[in-house]
C-alpha cells in the first residue's frame, strides 16, 4: 500500500535520510524504530506528503503521494502531544475532520459515535478535553484519526507520554484496534520492548538509514550487525 523507492531527505543541505527503499502492505502493523533524531518521524512526514522527498519517490497505492490531493490520501496521523482542541468536546474534536468535509449531520452522528465505541470513549462524548486523562486524550485522537475511515494510520509516539501500566494497556488496545480494522499501521517509536510486543514488522533506523527490517522475532534472535544487536539488547 505504500512504497518508497530510494528515497533522500536533506533539511538545509544536511542529510536525515540516505537512499531508503521500502514497501509496506495492507492490513500489517509496521514499527520504525531508532534512537533519537534517525529520522523515524522525518518519515512518517514524507507519507503523510506533509514533506517532500530530495530525491525519490513515495507511493500510496501507486500514486505518488503529492499528486493525490491533501484531502483526499487515504492517511491519518495520531500526534504524541494529542493535537486536539481543548475548547470543544471529545465529540467535536472528532467530528471535525468531518464537519469541514460537509458530511451529512446523521452521518456524523453515527460515525462518531461508532469511532468513539470503538476506543471505549462512549460514556465521554460530551466530556470537555481538559477534563480527560492522558490515555483518554490518546484514545480521542485515535478515533478522529480512524472516523475518518483511513487505509493508513500514523502514529507518532502515540503512548509515550503514559505511565507504564496505562502504555502497556493501550498497546493492547492498539493492536486489537489495528487487528479489528484491518487497517495500515504505521508507528513510530524509540521503545524496543513496545516494538517487538505489538509489529508485525520491525524497520530499525540508525543515522537515516534502515539497518534491518523483520518481524519481531526475526530481529531479536537474529540480528544482521552489533548496532541492531546493541539497540534491541538494551529492551533486556
Ligand atoms: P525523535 O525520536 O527525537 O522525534 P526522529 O527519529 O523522529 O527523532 P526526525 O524528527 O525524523 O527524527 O529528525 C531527523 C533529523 O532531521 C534530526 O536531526 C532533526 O533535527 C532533523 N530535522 C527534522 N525536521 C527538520 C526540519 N523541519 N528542519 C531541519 N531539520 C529537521
Amino acid at each position: 500500500i505504500i512504497a518508497f523507492e530510494n528515497v533522500s531527505k536533506e533539511f538545509d543541505g544536511e542529510r536525515v535520510l540516505a537512499n531508503i527503499s521500502f514497501e509496506l502492505e495492507r492490513g500489517k502493523f509496521y514499527t520504525l524504530l531508532g534512537p533519537s533524531g534517525c529520522g523515524k518521524t522525518t518519515i512518517l512526514r514524507l507519507i503523510a506528503g506533509f514533506e517532500s522527498a530530495t530525491e525519490g519517490d513515495i507511493y500510496i497505492d501507486g500514486k505518488r503521494v503529492n499528486d493525490i490531493a491533501a484531502n483526499k490520501r487515504p492517511v491519518n496521523t495520531v500526534f504524541q502531544d494529542y493535537a486536539l482542541f481543548p475548547h470543544l468536546n471529545v465529540f467535536e474534536n472528532v467530528a471535525f475532520g468531518l464537519r469541514i468535509k460537509k458530511v451529512p449531520e446523521k452521518e456524523i452522528q453515527e460515525r462518531v459515535n461508532r469511532a468513539l465505541q470503538l476506543v471505549n470513549l462512549s460514556n465521554f462524548i460530551h466530556r470537555a478535553i481538559d477534563e480527560m486523562s492522558g490515555g483518554q486524550k490518546q484514545r480521542v485522537a485515535i478515533a478522529r484519526a480512524i472516523v475518518n475511515e483511513p487505509d493508513v494510520i500514523l502514529l507518532d509516539e502515540p503512548l509515550s507520554a503514559l505511565d507504564l501500566k496505562l502504555r502497556t494497556d493501550m498497546q493492547v488496545e492498539l493492536r486489537n484496534l489495528q487487528k479489528q480494522l484491518g487497517l495500515t499501521f504505521v508507528f513510530v517509536t524509540h521503545d524496543q520492548e513496545e516494538a517487538l510486543a505489538m509489529s508485525d514488522e520491525i524497520f530499525v533506523l540508525n543515522a537515516g538509514e534502515i539497518e534491518q527490517s523483520g518481524s519481531p522475532i526475526d530481529i531479536y534472535d537474529e540480528p544482521v550487525n552489533r548496532y541492531v544487536a546493541d539497540f534491541i539488547g538494551e529492551a533486556n
